[in-house]
């Protein structure tokens, strides 16, 4: 297994539609691991395969409760509304509030090429959002309605997210703290 390079903003393999995957190869699934060893290795909770330069229709999460490979995710089913802070390791530094769906069922295939079905809610559900809106070459930042560097959140600059972790830690704090992962909801800090 081997960590891979992350792409930033401004390459253009971010921007473009991933295709599907026709079938589970070891090639695939080597890309998999890679890209399993490359999230973890940023704290990351999310990573989609162009973020490692692959234009194709792959993505890892996990937003604490295990470790989940879609290929060829789709969102089947999706309601309420959710708003909190995401960061993306394609987007270092910057944080920014985002509307998503508060609920999501998404179906796809597992590494070994299986239908898996996940219902989510919270930051998984916010993660499988973001990294299959990578697979179609959307940024959080094009979605969001107040984007604002990191620092300028630690230094107090713009308003703290909302809610805080139950630990007391400045909610501000804590937001930032967890942006050095692919993306953050304080739901899940
Ligand atoms: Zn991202």
């Amino acid at each position: 297994m081997a960590a891979l390079t992350i792409r930033v903003e401004g390459d253009p393999v971010l921007r473009q539609v991933a295709r599907p995957v026709r079938k589970v190869t070891r090639r695939l699934q080597r890309l998999i691991r890679d890209m399993r060893e490359t999230m973890y290795a940023h704290d990351g909770v999310g990573l989609a395969a162009p973020q490692v330069g692959i234009s194709e229709r792959v993505i890892v999460v996990d937003a604490g409760s295990g470790f989940i490979a879609l290929v060829n995710p789709k969102i089947v089913h999706q309601e309420g509304v959710s708003v909190d802070v995401e960061g993306c390791l394609s987007i270092p530094g910057v944080l920014g509030y985002v509307e998503r769906a508060a609920r999501v069922e998404v179906t796809g295939w597992d590494e070994n090429g299986q239908d898996r079905r996940v219902e989510a809610t919270g930051l998984l559900a916010r993660a499988l959002q973001h990294e299959i809106d990578h697979l179609d070459g959307v940024l959080f930042i094009d979605k969001a309605t107040a984007v604002f560097k990191e620092e300028a959140v630690r230094t107090r600059q713009v308003a703290a997210p909302r809610g805080g972790d139950a630990a007391g830690e400045p909610e501000v704090f804590s937001s930032v703290a967890a942006a050095r992962s692919d993306l953050h909801s304080t739901e899940g800090a």
